[in-house]
């Protein structure tokens, strides 16, 4: 496999932290990234020596999680890779690198292209950050191989884009499949278990591309059972995140009072990072999940008891059809806190 380099744009990071003179600067990696965390902080201590940098060790899954709020005031800038920002007012200057892939996109286009029957006329194509520069090559190169190619601009995110819980930009696409250009089955997942079309994954990475229907298969089979499983649930632990890119606090409200109009007991959790180990001192049959959608569907095998998103509890009290399984999202419209 060839090797993959990202562009951490060392110069422009240089340039902002001269134009705001600032002293301390915090840089904060995806997980997947984190391992190029050391290089680039010794690449900036080298051109800017009397800068203090620092590398944020705690998990980051999104634009959703800033670490603005962190060091107790003590950081006067954020360098935050790999995501486009969301509306969310910070504490502090944030900027925000795409660190865009240097990763082939021919080879997995090609490839999942070839897959393709001859009924599929009509491509909707998004894809993440990372491979969101080499958009125009993407396009041709399925319109090329003689397909129409649909795209469209969500809310909050630009043409094409898809984040983990937002999937405006594919909402009203009209088309016969859609392509995700991308790696991990993450967002192409999210994609399927949102559009329910035909999903295949072209990965940049592996230089192939795959179908995403047998994971989704599994996906929605555990969705299943979690559901069935907590409507035996008495007592409901609505959990809310302090991320501010997460907090839905009216949300954990309104379905606090939901779920005790059905008779049942409901806590409101706080925490900041979600981890399994945080909800065992709580004797609650089953939890809410208001933060990151994703929580509840990909570390659903973490968790002892069900973990459901808001449009699944609806299922569970019998307000919604299993038939009209919906994704949940998160769509930041205005700047908030
Ligand atoms: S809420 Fe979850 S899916 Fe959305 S940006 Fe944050 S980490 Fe990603």
């Amino acid at each position: 496999m060839a090797t993959i380099d990202y562009d951490y744009k060392i110069d422009v990071i240089k340039d902002k932290i001269i134009q705001l003179d600032a002293k301390n600067i915090i840089l904060q990696f995806p997980e997947g990234l984190k391992v190029d965390a050391i290089n680039v902080s010794n690449e900036l201590q080298e051109v800017l020596p009397d800068v203090n940098v620092l590398i944020d060790a705690d998990p980051c899954f999104g634009a959703c999680d800033l670490a603005d709020n962190k060091v107790n005031k003590h950081i006067d800038l954020v360098v935050h890779f790999a995501h486009t920002p969301l509306p969310i007012k910070t504490d502090c200057p944030v900027l925000f690198i795409e660190a865009h892939s240097s990763a082939d996109i021919v080879a997995p286009i090609n490839d999942a292209l070839s897959s393709l029957d001859e009924t599929v006329k009509t491509i909707g194509l998004v894809t993440t950050t990372q491979h969101i520069h080499k958009l125009d090559d993407m396009i041709s190169l399925i319109e090329e191989q003689g397909f129409s190619v649909k795209l469209d601009n969500g809310k909050g995110t630009s043409t094409g884009q898809v984040l983990g819980c937002n999937f405006t930009s594919i909402k009203n696409l009209d088309v016969d499949v859609i392509l995700y250009v991308g790696s991990g089955d993450f967002h192409a997942l999210g994609v399927k278990l949102f559009t329910k079309k035909p999903v295949i994954l072209a990965d940049p990475f592996k230089g192939e591309s795959r179908d995403i229907e047998e994971f989704y298969d599994k996906i929605i089979r555990v969705r299943f059972a979690r559901i069935t499983k907590a409507k035996s649930a008495k007592s409901y632990g609505i959990i809310i995140s302090s991320k501010k890119g997460q907090l839905r606090f009216d949300l954990a409200l309104e379905l606090k009072k939901l779920i005790e109009e059905h008779g049942f007991e409901a806590q409101i959790l706080n925490m900041d990072y979600i981890a399994p180990d945080r909800l065992l001192p709580f004797d609650l049959d089953a939890f809410v999940m208001t933060a990151c959608p994703r929580i509840a569907i990909d570390d659903s095998a973490m968790y002892k008891k069900p973990v459901l998103t808001p449009d699944e509890l609806e299922i569970v009290l019998g307000m919604r059809d299993w038939d009209d399984y919906q994704m949940d999202e998160i769509i930041i419209h205005d700047e908030q806190t």
